[in-house]
């Protein structure tokens, strides 16, 4: 099968978050598995560009409402990553640093869209599948089917994957000669609410719709930003295929990033190893047990509960634990976390931004990953944080729940909460004390959890299996 995987991110060229590993990942697998994977998305100014060899692959031209603009896909020449990984260049719109977060981003995603189906249209033959990720990409399986310009692309196949519906890339309905020319009466496919909502065109438009869990398939009919009628009534072609990790690059034997490798049998040294680097590198006291943070600093990760759920943990636990947290995002909550640096020396320490390598570091030295999040789609840190011997700390939803048991119950290896509250927080990671103070208890947990497999190759079938329904 060809597959044409098309997204904003895919790691290592360009990541924000799961969205990328995932991507960066899947195709990696797909084509081990014996299928033709390949990724297209945006030629940003990443360090990944830069460092690597290309070869122009397609030069073409089309139309952003008004605007005439060119654009040229280039394609990665060493076949580096484990697949074909194509990039498409926009001068004016693509060419930047960061991957979101510009006033023009429906400008910039809706020509990289227009770009890519163009692309498809030139070739004298036509994938088997055609898979979107996220709201970024979701305006193709509309554009396929309905733009006279594209309709000869009708009859591919299309599935559309929702990493994070809280997003949705709403445009005002002036925006609508973007889009190129349809039939007008076809407006209630790309409408929602009044506004054109690329994913619910998605959810509308493509053949089959994936989350990346169960869990938050069932939730989004109830919770989806304004979706959750659209989920219920699509509820038909929704599938929920948990994410797996890529076990080369998340491996604590082998990682590059990390200072002393170990597996599950060495966990407890090897975590004691790291665990010295990084309490030495932030002044942390390595005799208390560590809990971590790492991920946007977001509503949808309760990371604005975290500052006072610290404090109040170092106030009432007199100092028994300390705590580590990487990420960005809200400002305000980058600020809580600030100024709480040097406040409490010994058991607290932050850092505000974005750090691969520190990232590994944490899943490698902590002992516990805090995860409270509101809304988690999949959750891919505490699938990290398994594979590294660190206790993960969740609330109960989305893929939180699809992944990690408590330790209250069967085979439990994690510790699970209700409430995206302080003191629900609070009461977590008082168990957390107490394991750790457990040790043959805690060895078990270590390296039960390091040995489940969350491997890609398992995923891989499920979705040949969506591809194969829309055959
Ligand atoms: P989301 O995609 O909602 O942000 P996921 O749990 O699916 O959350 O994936 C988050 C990914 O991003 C993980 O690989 C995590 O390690 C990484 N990550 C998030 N924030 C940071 C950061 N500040 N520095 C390094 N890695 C980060």
């Amino acid at each position: 099968m060809e597959i044409i995987h098309i997204s904003a991110e895919c790691y290592p060229v360009a990541k924000a978050g799961g969205l990328g590993d995932v991507v960066g990942a899947l195709p990696k697998y797909q084509c081990k598995a014996g299928d033709i994977a390949k990724v297209i998305m945006p030629m940003y100014r990443t360090q990944f560009l830069y460092e690597n060899d290309w070869q122009v692959d397609f030069k073409g031209s089309a139309n952003l409402g008004n605007w005439y603009f060119e654009f040229t896909i280039i394609k990665e020449a060493t076949n580096k990553l484990g697949f074909d990984l194509f990039l498409v260049d926009i001068n004016g719109l693509l060419d930047r640093q960061k991957i979101y977060g510009y006033e023009d981003d429906a400008e910039r995603f809706t020509a990289f869209q227009i770009a890519v189906v163009s692309w498809i249209s030139s070739w004298e033959h036509s994938p088997d599948i055609v898979h979107c990720h996220d709201h970024h990409t979701a305006l193709i399986p509309f554009m396929m089917q309905h733009c006279y310009a594209f309709q000869h692309l009708a009859a591919i196949p299309t599935v559309l994957t929702i990493h994070n519906a809280q997003y949705q890339g709403w445009m005002g309905w002036d925006k609508s000669l973007y889009i190129p020319r349809w039939d007008l009466w076809k407006r209630g496919l790309l409408d929602w609410a009044g506004n054109i909502n690329p994913l619910a065109a998605g959810i509308k438009c493509a053949g089959k719709v994936t989350t990346v869990s169960t869990s938050y398939k069932d939730e989004l009919r109830v919770k989806a930003n304004g979706l959750e009628n659209l989920f219920e009534f699509e509820k038909g072609k929704c599938e929920g295929i948990l994410n797996g990790i890529d076990t080369q690059i998340w491996n604590p034997a082998t990682d590059p990033y990390i200072q002393f490798g170990f597996t599950y049998r060495s966990v407890a040294t090897g975590k004691a190893k790291n665990k010295k680097v990084l309490c030495d590198q932030f002044g942390l006291d390595i005799n208390l047990p560590l809990f971590v943070f790492i991920g946007r600093m977001v509503g949808e990760k309760a990371a604005d509960l975290l500052p006072d759920a610290i404090k109040t943990a170092i106030y009432y636990g007199n100092k028994n634990a300390c705590f580590l947290v990487l990420g960005s995002g809200e400002l305000l909550v980058e600020q809580a976390f600030q100024q709480m640096i040097g406040d409490y020396p010994g058991v607290f320490n932050a850092s505000i931004g974005y750090n691969e390598a520190l990232s590994h570091q944490m899943y490698a030295g902590a002992d516990f990953l805090l995860m409270p999040s509101r809304v988690e789609p999949c959750g891919l840190n505490q699938l990290y944080a398994m594979r590294y011997g660190t206790i993960p700390v969740v609330r109960r939803t989305g893929g939180l729940k699809d992944t990690v048991v408590d330790m209250g119950d069967i085979d439990g290896f994690g510790i699970q909460f209700n409430e995206a509250s302080i003191s629900d927080i609070n009461y977590s990671i008082g168990r957390g004390i107490s394991v750790f103070q457990d040790k043959v208890h805690l060895a078990w947990m270590r390296k039960f959890m390091m040995q489940i497999d969350h491997s890609w190759e398992q995923t891989v079938d499920k979705y040949k299996t969506v591809y194969k329904s829309l055959q």
